[in-house]
C-alpha cells in the first residue's frame, strides 16, 4: 500500500514504525562505549510499542550482531545506523548552542531532547507530529516518571493541514526568534506540502530564527526503495523501506528555497559530518543511501 493524501498512523503502523526505527539507532547508540548520543528513553519506546503488539524487525541476532553473510549487508546497516546517530547528535549540537526560547520540533516522533538536553531557563519546546505518535509517546514517558526538562507542548497534528494554527493555539509566539527542527521528515510529504511546510517556516520565523533540516538528493529517492528490498531479500528481515511510505516526485532544492527567501543557508555534507564525527561511510554502500546534506539556515 502507497501512501495518499490525507493518511493517518499510530506508532506501529506505516509512517509511524519510522519514528520506532530512529529510536532503535538513539537506543543502540546509547549503549555504545563511543556514543555520540544518549538517549535513556530509546529503549523504553521499543519496548512500549513490542508490548502493544508491534513486531520489532530489529530484534533478531543477525542484526544486534550485525553479521550477515553477505558483507555488504553489514556495511550497509552500519553505514546507515551511523549515519542516523550523527544526525541526531547534529541537531542536538544545533540546538545547543542557539540559546532560543521557543523551540518547534516538527515530526517530533519519538524525539526525547525536551526530556534529555539541557535548556536555557524558560525554554518552551512544541513538538508535532500525528496525533497517534505523540499519544504513544505521552503515554511511555508516563509509565516511566519521566518529566521534560523545561516546558514542554505537544501539538498532534497532520503537517499537511493548518499546523501553525495549531501550533499558535497552543502558546507559540511567531515575535520570538525560534530554533526549528524538521529531522527525519521530508521523504514523508509530497512536494507541494515540502513547500508549504517551508512557506509556514519561513511566515512564522522572527529575525535570528533558526532551522536545521536534513534533505536528500533526488539519487537518494531514486535508489532508496530499491536498496531496502535488495538487503531485505537478503536478510529475509522486514526492514524500514522507503517504497512505501515516501512520496515521489520533484523537489525543491531546499537550500536554494530558503536563500531565495533571504536566509543563510549552510549545507552539511552528511558524508562529511560522518567522518568529522568518527564514523567515516565505507565508499561500497549502495548508490544514493548516504546521499544526503544537514540543512541549517538562519533567518
Ligand atoms: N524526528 C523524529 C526523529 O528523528 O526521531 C522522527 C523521525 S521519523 C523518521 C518521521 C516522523 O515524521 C514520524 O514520527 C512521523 O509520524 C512523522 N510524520 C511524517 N509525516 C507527517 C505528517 N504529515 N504529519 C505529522 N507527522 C508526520
Amino acid at each position: 500500500m502507497g501512501r495518499t493524501e490525507g493518511d493517518s498512523w499510530d506508532i506501529s503502523e506505516n509512517v509511524g514504525t519510522t519514528a520506532l526505527a530512529t529510536a532503535m539507532v538513539r537506543a543502540a547508540e546509547t549503549t555504545r562505549d563511543d556514543r555520540l548520543t544518549a538517549d535513556p528513553f530509546a529503549q523504553h519506546f521499543l519496548n512500549a510499542a513490542v508490548a502493544r503488539g508491534w513486531k520489532n524487525p530489529y530484534a533478531t541476532e543477525a542484526w544486534n550482531r550485525n553479521e550477515y553473510d553477505d558483507p555488504a549487508v553489514a556495511r550497509f546497516r552500519q553505514a546507515s545506523t551511523d549515519w542516523a546517530a550523527c544526525r541526531t547528535r547534529f541537531i542536538d549540537d544545533f540546538l545547543t548552542v542557539g540559546g532560543e526560547r521557543q523551540v518547534v520540533i516538527l515530526a517530533a516522533g519519538l524525539d526525547a531532547r525536551a526530556w534529555r538536553l539541557t535548556w536555557p531557563h524558560a525554554t518552551v519546546v512544541y513538538e508535532l507530529d500525528q496525533p497517534g505518535v505523540l499519544e504513544f509517546k505521552d503515554d511511555t514517558m508516563r509509565a516511566h516518571d519521566a518529566e521534560p526538562a523545561i516546558a514542554r507542548r505537544a501539538v498532534p497534528i497532520d503537517l499537511r493541514r493548518d499546523w501553525p494554527a495549531a501550533l499558535t493555539a497552543a502558546g507559540f509566539d511567531p515575535g520570538e526568534p525560534t530554533a526549528w527542527v524538521a529531522e527525519g521528515l521530508l521523504p514523508y510529504l509530497p512536494p507541494a506540502a515540502q513547500d508549504l511546510l517551508f512557506e509556514r517556516i519561513h511566515q512564522f520565523s522572527a529575525a535570528r530564527s533558526r532551522l536545521v533540516v536534513d534533505a536528500y538528493t533526488p539519487e537518494f529517492y531514486a535508489n532508496t526503495a530499491e536498496t531496502f528490498r535488495r538487503m531485505n531479500e537478503t536478510t529475509r528481515e522486514d526492514v524500514y523501506s522507503g517504497e512505501e511510505l515516501f512520496f515521489a516526485g520533484e523537489r525543491a532544492d531546499v537550500v536554494e528555497w530558503l536563500a531565495d527567501r533571504g536566509w543563510s543557508t549552510r549545507a552539511a555534507v552528511a558524508v562529511d559530518v560522518m567522518a568529522q564525527f568518527g564514523r567515516p561511510a565505507p565508499d561500497d554502500v549502495p548508490a544514493g543511501s548516504l546521499s544526503s546534506t544537514f540543512v541549517t539556515a538562519l533567518r
